[in-house]
């Protein structure tokens, strides 16, 4: 099988090294490395450079949107050119933990918003709480003319077809082998699988067996599995479909592993 994790945080695990082999052997052959403020987005581009099969985002996490300044855009503009990075994100507002002001992460967001049309990179979005405000955004800003995917999707199945409507993917993450995810289980099977991407988040969200131990990009696989069997599909379909939609979206190449 060939998978690939379109949303891995590689800078906050403790063995980026040997989880990146770990996801080799298991069949992960791409990965989608996540900048969430400068720094981590410096550290995404750098294993894009130094681990075939890795590519990154840079973008500011809406946690850290207070730390938003004139001069980091020009910077991540630089990196995202330079790199070259695949999307723009993790972006997005978070009204569920707060850590920033909700105006900035506003602002920050639609800046975003603006560099990714800009460069002509779809985005990587998180929403937590915000639904209706995020898509307000989208809407505005025209963000269908770059797409992306909705990182970690908690919708209903209103906002599903909405995104979908708009071109956007919803990812999926290893919350759909929680026992509780009966609803993301249900608004998956009515959205059309070349619309679904599959994703770890790590290292958050650990699939089933791994809940509460740290993620890595290996463990999508459970996440995969599990997908296929709420859409009712053998397992190899949906990863072959997965990871063609990963490929359309971040324009990776196509390869054997
Ligand atoms: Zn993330």
């Amino acid at each position: 099988m060939k998978l690939v994790d379109t949303h891995a945080h590689l800078d906050l695990l403790k063995d980026a090294n040997g989880a990146f082999l770990r996801a080799q052997e298991a069949g992960v052959g791409q990965i989608v490395t996540i900048g969430i403020d400068l720094d981590s987005s410096r550290l995404a581009a750098q294993y894009s450079r130094d681990m075939r099969g890795v590519f990154c985002t840079v973008g500011l996490h809406p946690h850290d949107a207070s730390k938003s300044r004139p001069e980091l855009w020009a910077e991540m503009k630089l990196l995202a050119l330079t790199t070259p990075a695949v999307a723009i994100g993790e972006c997005g507002l978070d009204f569920y933990r707060d850590h920033s002001p909700r105006h900035q992460q506003r602002d920050t967001f639609m800046q975003h918003v603006d560099l990714a049309l800009d460069l002509g990179l779809p985005l990587v979005i998180h929403d937590r709480d915000a639904h209706e405000e995020v898509l307000r955004i989208l809407q505005d800003k025209g963000a269908e003319r770059v797409g992306g995917v909705m990182h970690c999707f908690s919708g209903n199945l209103d906002l599903a077809q909405e995104l979908v409507k708009m071109g956007f993917f919803l990812g999926i993450t290893g919350v759909i082998t929680y026992k509780q995810a009966k609803e993301l289980r249900a608004v998956v099977k009515q959205i059309s699988l070349n619309k679904l991407l599959i994703e770890t988040d790590c290292p958050y969200l650990s699939p089933v067996p791994f809940r509460g131990k740290p993620n890595e990009p290996a463990y999508v696989v459970h996440t995969n599995q599990a997908l296929a069997k709420a859409l009712g599909l053998p397992p190899e379909e949906v990863a072959a479909a997965t990871t063609d939609n990963a490929r359309r979206l971040f324009g990776l190449p196509y390869i054997d592993a």
